[in-house]
């Protein structure tokens, strides 16, 4: 396994180096939303403790995202009118992995409305918004 880098674009958003919109945080864990969002609402939520993803987070860290990701979860799918969400989670570069700090994506779904392709940049205005949206349904 490769070391963590704490040099990745997560860890900065964790020490305010760069901006994010968040949505929720607590000790362990932060949301905030993606800037290149596959679906309105898209987010993801990450451990403030380092570790590269699931191959070797510790089982509290897990469950600290995990309580997370249900949390906003719930919440994003009221914020959305959403039928549905889907999670995604990727680990290591082949396993489609970018970012080296442990995420999970939470993705908003509505029946008939496939994802839109990965790499776009979204408007900020709307993703600021969404995030207040999710934040608000909190
Ligand atoms: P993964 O590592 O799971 O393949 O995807 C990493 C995710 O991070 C992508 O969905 C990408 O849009 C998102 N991302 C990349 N750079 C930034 C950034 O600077 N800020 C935010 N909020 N998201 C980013």
């Amino acid at each position: 396994m490769t070391a963590y880098d704490d040099q990745n674009i997560f860890a900065k958003i964790l020490r305010d180096e760069i901006p994010s919109f968040k949505v929720y945080e607590d000790d362990e864990t932060l949301c905030f939303m993606d800037i290149m969002p596959r679906t309105d609402g898209h987010c993801l939520v990450i451990p403030k403790m380092p570790c590269r993803n699931v191959l070797d987070a510790s089982d509290a860290q897990l469950a600290a995202v995990m309580a997370t990701v249900k949390k906003v979860a719930n919440a994003a799918k009221v914020a959305f009118a959403a039928d549905g969400i889907t999670l995604q989670q990727f680990n290591e570069t082949a396993g489609g992995q970018e970012v080296f700090h442990l995420h999970f994506h939470i993705h908003p779904r509505h029946a008939g409305l496939p994802m839109r392709p990965a790499g776009q940049m979204g408007d900020m205005d709307a993703i600021k918004g969404h995030a207040a949206a999710i934040a608000a349904a909190l």
